[in-house]
């Protein structure tokens, strides 16, 4: 670090405008500006300084007549110094306008500048054009947030905090904390736990949702309940997960499924619309057995053509159960080696695929047509599975075959079809989910949603008969293939937890155990209620344009949970571990 900088103090100084804001009726104006030194140009006799703060950059110009003191002071500036800079707001010459700039019209001459910082080098440069690798960015994540792109992230997601406040406040919704320090929660997950030093050998969970929390706020007579809040699930972290992540978490006494959409609708759209995008509501409905039908998943991408189920040639074709009409727009003629491909794909998730439709009987085909609107650029395949029925729901199995081959299709041809546009949003209900999984390890049923989801009130009498076909009161809210969020209405009467309980095979002391202050809250005038909980950090990252989490949560941590910054997690002193009653029985591993 250079050691003659001298630094100025801040005293009283006060900014009079931001870096973002000057303008060309601004001309002649004085002004005050602070913020970091982004780029430094010194031609000759006269500097350029951009200076950069969250609302934006302003160019600063010291002249060689403004003193000699001024000008070696302005030489002496590096990147990322924090200086205050006192000038007149001048007009540029037409040559020099940068149109790039909001600010791009005018500059600051400047008669007066404080240095108050100095800085190290940056350990990459702020200028976003610059490929910079995401360990180094996560170290310095302090230096990483400044450049723009995550500027603008990290405003996007306050600004979508505060639409989803005022929106929820505005439907009469009470902001209401619940604990982090718990028992454990049931999302499925596992628990990452807090021990306690006062009780060796005592846990806390961290919460992996407020659920019962808020279910709780139901019993006690709050109605409607809202929560921005931190979840915390130890899972492998696979794909783009965190450790901990953000839900808008909601729950309201007395609704209908309906009720819940008349609140998240517009709620999304407001947050949709906070980030400049329109979207029509109501969102459209599909129950699950239709999204399984006609998109092989739970999550569809709307933005693309559905399948189609066709009339039933299973015997004819040697097939198992009804084929399936695929259709993928404007692929325009593909090779056969392409061709070999997609069929070689299907073959490995079990399907049979038919790519040659004279081959098939017309009127099998002549359907497929109908049903898809196939033109004749566009790619029409037949597909049919010939293997035995496997699983629970053994359509299923084949239909998501069927969703796979055309995910695949849609991504590998985007670039002719152009339908995986990613501001073109397609939002959409998934509601009616089964309300039993099969669990194959453990052989026994688990509770798809949660366990404290209701049962169709027609499907009461299936719990123990056919859980397979038992569907839940629940509800998916699903944009572009992705899920955003999902909730149920949830049981409100003892008597019915103790039966679904008992169709999960908890037998009644772990029911007891687990969540005995649930089931006797039950019994203490539980109104029917029900609620919903959307991921944050994914909604704000589709909508900042990202494909990464991590771009739009401050301080995430790596794949491996490791916060690179502060190190954690790390390991403690021996004689904390002796207060807490805790022996390691290994060693920590290095990194
Ligand atoms: N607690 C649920 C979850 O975190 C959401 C809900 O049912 O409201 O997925």
């Amino acid at each position: 670090m250079p050691e003659q900088v001298q630094l100025d103090f801040l005293g009283d100084l006060r900014r009079t405008h931001t870096c973002g804001e000057l303008r060309a009726a601004d001309t002649g104006k004085r002004a005050l500006l602070m913020g970091w030194v982004h780029r430094r140009r010194d031609l000759g006799g006269v500097i350029f300084i951009h200076l950069r703060d969250r609302d934006g950059v302003t160019q600063l110009v010291f002249h060689e007549d403004a003193g000699a003191e001024l000008h070696t002071k302005a030489e002496s500036l590096g990147s990322e110094y924090v200086i205050a800079a006192e000038g007149t707001v001048a007009r540029r010459v037409a040559e020099t306008v940068n149109a790039t700039l909001p600010t791009g019209e005018v500059e600051l001459v400047v008669e007066k500048l404080w240095i108050l910082n100095e800085s190290r080098t940056p350990p990459f440069p702020m200028e976003e054009t610059v490929d910079v690798k995401e360990d180094a960015r996560l170290k310095y994540r302090y230096v990483d947030l400044r450049r723009p792109h995550m500027q603008r992230n990290i405003m996007l997601r306050s600004k979508i905090s505060f639409a989803v406040r005022e929106f929820l406040y505005s439907q009469g919704f009470l902001e209401i904390e619940t604990p982090f320090m718990t028992r454990s929660t049931p999302e499925g997950a596992r628990d990452y736990l807090v021990p306690s030093r006062v009780q060796p050998g005592s846990f806390y969970a961290l919460p992996q949702s407020p659920q019962i929390f808020k279910q709780l706020l139901m019993v006690s007579g709050y109605e409607k309940y809202f929560q921005i809040v931190r979840c915390f699930r130890d899972e492998d972290l696979r794909a783009d997960r965190q450790p901990e992540f953000t839900q808008i978490d909601l729950e309201m006494s007395f609704p209908q499924q309906e009720r819940i959409y008349e609140v998240v609708e517009p709620m999304v759209q407001r947050v949709f619309e906070a980030a400049g995008f329109e979207v029509p509501v109501p969102f459209p409905r599909l129950t699950y057995q239709q999204a399984m039908a006609s998109y092989g998943t739970d999550k569809p991408d709307l933005r693309l053509p559905a399948f189609h189920v066709l009339d039933n040639q299973t015997w004819q074709l040697g097939l198992t159960f009804p084929p399936v009409a695929i259709h993928i727009p404007k692929t325009g003629t593909i090779s056969s080696k392409e061709r070999n491909e997609l069929k070689e794909f299907g073959k490995e998730r079990g399907l049979r695929v038919y790519d040659d439709l004279k081959k098939l009987d017309p009127k099998l085909v002549e359907q497929a047509r109908a049903l898809t609107g196939a033109a004749d650029d566009d790619l029409l395949l037949i597909a049919g599975w010939p293997g035995a029925p496997q699983g629970q729901r053994p359509e299923e199995t084949f239909y998501q075959a069927c969703g796979q081959l055309r995910l695949f299709l849609a991504q590998k041809y985007n670039d002719r079809h152009k339908l995986l546009d990613p501001t073109n949003f397609k939002l959409l209900w998934v509601v009616d989910f089964p309300m039993f999984e099969w669990d194959e390890e453990e052989k026994r049923w688990n509770a798809a949603h949660h366990p404290f989801t209701s049962v169709h009130d027609e499907d009461l009498d299936k719990l123990t008969a056919d859980p397979a076909r038992c569907r839940a009161k629940s509800y998916d809210i699903v944009l572009n293939g992705t899920e955003l969020g999902s909730g149920s209405i949830r049981i409100h009467r003892r008597d019915v937890q103790a039966k679904v309980f008992a169709a999960l095979g908890f037998s009644d002391e772990e029911a007891k155990r687990r969540f005995g202050f649930l089931l006797e809250a039950l019994e203490y005038g539980a109104p029917p209620h029900g609620g919903i909980a959307l991921g944050l950090d994914r909604l704000v990252m589709i909508l900042a344009g990202e494909t990464s989490i991590r771009e739009v949560i401050p301080f995430p941590k790596t794949a491996r949970g490791t916060d690179l910054m502060c190190e954690a997690p790390a390991s403690v002193p021996e004689r904390q571990l002796r207060e807490l009653g805790i022996r390691l029985i290994s060693e920590k591993k290095d990194n």
